[in-house]
């Protein structure tokens, strides 16, 4: 999109601060490829690490002459206590270390800011994660817009609309299911399932909750990874909620069409992509659950020998993502003496470290997901139009998990009633048991009148999922509008 004032046309330019951690960077990132594709130039801020691990599926696009650059400045490690080398919350060796790593990337601020200030034109936009409240600062200095992404669906962001304006949530005990008051479905959760701004575990966060929530509030609209028609409803009154300036344009997953770059997508792959798809190949279609629970879980390994008992008695073949954290080798150790890998051998494939998620899920021998329920996971389960078991585990997992077993019924739930704060997972142990799991496992993969039901739904919602993104699909008019409404942002302001 081109300004045309004083006869020169210029282009519009978005600077991207992305938020150090996956489930935000990549779709963040896909984000940025998306804009571009519409002409728009794009500046992300990222720091060396980072920019080498999620950056490098941009190369090809960059080659080819879409206008994406990297502003790239040094984390300064030792002042935040972070080993060097750790710039996203997963490579962080412990825990403890989050906050110290959330200080680094927020004392960029200056180095931004300076950025700008040097710039002959200001960006027309700083589009960056919520959690940045730094950038809701910068923004203001420099009269720029801020769009907020903060990769949740509509869905997730009324039920924390609604609990902020009702605060029914208050009046109750932990483990006492409520109605989330107004929203089109009825929807009932426990506070001990709610997300951390309501939920904090034993970190206060009260501050930084009111904070975040007067700068979302403030900003000029949110992007949304969604698409309207997965949650029309939802959608229209998250769109009321923020007076038109909210923009469905998902999946963004599905921005990424060639294997090389799916394969790439977050990280190095831990498996070769040959391996993999002579793997999923050799199988049966829609014979296969793959099971990972996203890139920052760190379960208890106690409770992923029961995930790894329920995977073999289900007798399914399965592709399982094996990462505890820092713990990861006190299930490998598992895996080796108890003979694990052997005993499932003829039918099992494990991935240790990262897998290449979009890669797997859209083979057609896959044929459910085991999700923890993060948003990025449970939307390209939707968009490969898979069925999915849910076991979500913090954050707005909870709320997820509502919306694809309850509102869209596609997934089967394990069950679980609480969240295992992050960090506190010692506390829980053992929460969903191995015979759980697997029946969980069988309702999806088997068949029956219901499990086909499901599965022709989530096939049906797959299909709407690649429609949206076509010419002219509602995430395809969404973009437009979004990259329409700071064009008129800007040429208010120029002409004024
Ligand atoms: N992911 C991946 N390989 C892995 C683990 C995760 O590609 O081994 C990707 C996954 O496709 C998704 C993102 O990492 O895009 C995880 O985001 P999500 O919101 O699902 O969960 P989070 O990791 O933030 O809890």
């Amino acid at each position: 999109m081109a300004l045309n004032i004083s006869q020169e046309p210029i282009q519009l330019h978005f600077l991207i601060i992305p938020l150090g951690s996956p489930g935000h960077y990549i779709p963040t990132i896909d984000l940025a490829k998306l804009l571009a594709q519409h002409g728009v130039r794009v500046t992300i801020v990222t720091t060396p690490v980072n920019a080498l691990r999620f950056g490098s599926i941009l190369d090809q696009a960059i080659q080819s002459g879409l206008p994406i650059s990297f502003l790239e400045f040094q984390l300064p490690y030792m002042k935040f206590g972070i080993p060097e080398g750790c710039e996203s919350i997963d490579d962080l060796p412990d825990t403890g270390l989050a906050h110290g790593l959330f200080l680094a990337h927020s004392s960029l601020q200056q180095e931004v800011e300076e950025y700008i200030e040097k710039l002959d034109h200001r960006p027309n936009c700083i589009l960056s994660g919520t959690y940045l409240l730094w950038t809701d600062e910068t923004a203001k200095k420099f009269r720029i817009p801020r769009i907020v992404f903060d990769g949740m669906n509509c869905f997730t962001q009324m039920c924390n609309h609604v609990l902020h304006v009702s605060k029914v949530y208050e009046s109750v005990n932990g483990s006492e299911s409520f109605l989330l008051p107004g929203l089109p479905d009825r929807i009932e959760l426990t506070r001990a399932q709610l997300s951390f701004i309501f939920n904090s575990g034993s970190t206060d966060v009260k501050g930084f909750s009111e904070k975040l929530r007067i700068s979302e509030s403030e900003a000029f609209g949110m992007v949304i990874n969604s698409f309207e028609e997965l949650e029309q409803e939802y959608a229209d009154a998250y769109q009321k909620v923020r007076k038109g300036k909210a923009w469905c344009i998902g999946p963004l997953s599905l921005r990424q069409k060639d294997a090389s770059e799916k394969v790439q997508r977050g990280n190095r792959s831990s498996i070769d992509k040959n391996e993999c798809i002579m793997w999923l190949d050799s199988q049966e279609n829609e014979s296969v659950i793959y099971v990972c629970l996203g890139s920052i879980s760190r379960i208890e390994p106690v409770q992923l020998i029961e995930l790894a008992l329920a995977l073999e008695s289900s007798k399914k073949p399965f592709i399982w993502v094996v990462r505890a954290g820092h713990k990861t080798d006190k299930i490998e150790k598992w895996i080796d003496e108890e003979g694990f890998e052997e005993r499932t051998k003829d039918r099992a494939l494990l991935i240790r470290g990262w897998a290449p998620q979009l890669l797997v899920l859209s083979h057609p021998a896959i044929g459910g997901f085991l999700t923890h329920c993060g948003w990025n996971s449970a939307l390209e389960g939707v968009s490969a139009g898979v069925p999915m078991v849910t076991w979500p585990q913090f954050s707005e997992q909870f709320y997820n998990e509502k919306l694809l077993v309850q509102v869209l019924r596609i997934g089967v739930s394990v069950g679980v009633q609480e969240v295992v704060h992050w960090g506190e997972e010692e506390k829980s142990g053992v929460v969903v048991k191995s015979e759980v799991l697997r029946k969980a496992i069988e309702t999806v993969m088997e068949g029956g009148k219901e499990s086909e039901d499901r599965r022709k739904r989530a096939k049906q919602l797959g299909k709407m999922a690649n429609e949206a993104i076509e010419d002219g699909g509602s995430s395809h008019r969404n973009i437009t509008r979004l990259i329409q409404d700071i064009w008129n942002l800007s040429s208010t302001k120029t002409s004024s």
